[in-house]
């Protein structure tokens, strides 16, 4: 029996997450280590000025104060050290991590945060706003999963997963898009007559290039597309070696 290691971004309450815990209980034995509260846009931060704490929710439900990569680091540091799992999953997350989005993203940064472990991570979340239907995706999961830890990944990999609202079309192997708008920023006044900002969400316009995740879901497949926490950008690597860029040594002198 497999063993798989279940976290979020959205917290330890999430429909999302217990659908998700629930369809891979049938193919391993599934530990959820999550949030304690939504930490959506956390990326791969880790809490390092007060300690963590580990709150045992359930049996094999473990919630931590912190963020999906402390999850991460205290499941495989203490929680289930001398019990490592075979592979880690992050979500269902409630909308979807796009294109750019990848590199805010809590839901990401957990799978991610497995990969560093030598682990396969997949990260899956649900393009869909208001209203979640979570069962399309978490049997696509569970499907996923047994193809996975049957295949393996390369080291280092993980895999991005975006699911329409169902039915699925089926699968397509993509690569990151890129959003066109900028996230919004909504102004208030609080009762205490202060100015305050509010990150919106942005306009759902997108960068439908062929072969993207973006077109995919567009289309109505869901996207599976390979990340690497390597962000080295090799093209512009060989070309600004060639400028051969100089610095005098007088000044960088103190
Ligand atoms: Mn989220």
């Amino acid at each position: 029996m497999p063993k798989i290691l279940v976290t979020n971004d959205d917290g330890i309450h999430s429909p999302g997450l217990k659908l998700l815990a629930k369809a891979l209980q049938k193919i391993g034995e599934v530990v959820v280590v999550a949030p304690a509260h939504e930490m959506s846009a956390a990326s791969r931060s880790l809490t390092l000025t007060r300690p963590l704490r580990i709150d045992v929710v359930d049996k094999n439900q473990y919630a931590v104060d912190g963020t999906p990569a402390d999850c991460i680091t205290l499941a495989m540091n203490k929680i289930l050290s001398g019990n490592l799992p075979d592979i880690v999953f992050s979500g269902i997350n409630k909308g979807g991590n796009l294109g750019d989005d990848v590199t805010y993203s809590g839901t990401v940064a957990g799978a991610l945060e497995g990969s560093m472990y030598g682990l396969p991570g997949v990260a899956i979340s649900l393009v869909q706003r208001g209203e979640f239907d979570f069962t399309y995706a978490a049997e696509l999961a569970a499907e996923l999963a047994v193809q996975v830890l049957r295949d393996g990944l390369p080291q280092g990999t993980l895999l991005n997963v975006n699911v329409p609202p169902g039915p699925i079309r089926g699968l397509r192997i993509t690569r990151q898009g890129a959003k066109i708008l900028r996230p919004t920023v909504v102004e208030g006044t609080d009762p205490r007559q202060r100015t305050y900002y509010w990150i919106g969400e942005e306009a759902l316009t997108w960068n439908e290039e062929h072969g993207t995740d973006y077109e995919a879901l567009r289309q109505g497949w869901a996207s599976i597309t390979p990340l690497r926490n390597d962000l080295t950008d090799y093209q512009a690597l060989e070309k600004i070696k060639t400028l051969n860029w100089q610095i005098a040594p007088e000044a960088v002198k103190p």
